[in-house]
């Protein structure tokens, strides 16, 4: 498979040429992966990410392998910052044709014992952050008057409400309402949008949540990542990444990727 995969590297690779890539939340995990796979098939990538020195380790990555990529500090819950980043990122490298707006974080815990401050916190990474760069960025795109793609990360954890999911699920729901109204808005520009529905992926952000009320038939297609964290037998950030950019290339609207969304988990809380 790994020849498979290299013949499909060489069939696609220069399919984004003359594209540029946003990416945020990029230092890791999906948007890591997202990011050097489009970098791969001949996009010029701007990697940002709270962590500069993680987006620039991503940047690094691609222009070892012959790529372009810029590295941005941004925390896409700031609207100011966000709005300096899209000025900076037009200013030197044009309007994006493609947008993932997957920066993110994790949470679990029973609402009556998720502080407040912790609750809007992942509203304002989570959902926030995703409004912000798509006001930016889409507005700059209309007015450019040649299409473009925006992908938007929610969560399978948006089919899946229950006990320790408040914060989390809420915001994830709430990205997938507002990229069907995005989508239904920006159709007419030849935008389109895509919301990308993960089940649990071997990332970060699972491998600090604690996942439990896992029954034994799904735990044959799970595999322990941390203390009690489970994350999907197979099912790396390599994998979305590559689904992400399937989606583009077939402008899909929803992308609940896998049969996997059906597995409903519990988590009680972070480890
Ligand atoms: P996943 O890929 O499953 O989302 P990760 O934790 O591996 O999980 O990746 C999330 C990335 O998003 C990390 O690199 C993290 O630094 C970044 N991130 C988290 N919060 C923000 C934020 N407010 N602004 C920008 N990037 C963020």
């Amino acid at each position: 498979s790994r020849e498979l995969r290299r013949a499909e590297m060489r069939l696609h690779r220069d399919e984004f040429d003359d594209h540029l890539v946003v990416v945020s939340g990029a230092g890791s995990g999906i948007g890591r992966e997202t990011a050097l796979l489009f970098a791969a098939r001949g996009a010029e990538v701007v990697a940002s990410d709270i962590d500069l020195s993680a987006a620039k380790r991503t940047a690094k990555e691609i222009v070892k392998s012959g790529g372009t990529a810029h590295a941005y500090q941004l925390d896409v819950s700031d609207p100011a910052q966000v709005r300096v980043h899209v000025d900076a990122v037009l200013q030197a490298h044009g309007v994006p044709d493609i947008v993932v707006n997957n920066a993110g974080v994790g949470a679990a815990g029973d609402f009556l014992a998720t502080p407040e401050e912790e609750f809007n916190r992942v509203l304002s990474v989570n959902l926030l952050g995703v409004v912000n760069s798509s006001r930016g960025f889409a507005a700059a795109m209309v007015e450019r008057g040649q299409g473009g793609h925006i992908v938007n990360l929610s969560s399978m954890a948006a089919y899946s409400p229950g006990k320790g999911m408040s914060a989390y699920t809420t915001s994830k729901s709430a990205v997938f309402s507002f990229s069907d109204c995005l989508r239904a808005e920006l159709a007419e520009h030849g935008i389109g949008v895509t919301t990308v529905c993960p089940g649990i992926v071997h990332t970060n952000i699972i491998a600090t949540t604690s996942v439990s009320g896992v029954s034994p038939e799904e735990e044959r297609e799970l595999q322990q990542v941390g203390d009690r964290a489970y994350a999907l037998r197979g099912y790396g950030p390599e994998k979305v990444a590559k689904q992400i950019v399937d989606a583009v290339r077939a402008n899909r609207s929803i992308l609940p990727v896998t049969p996997e969304a059906r597995i409903q988990y519990h988590v009680n809380r972070l480890a």
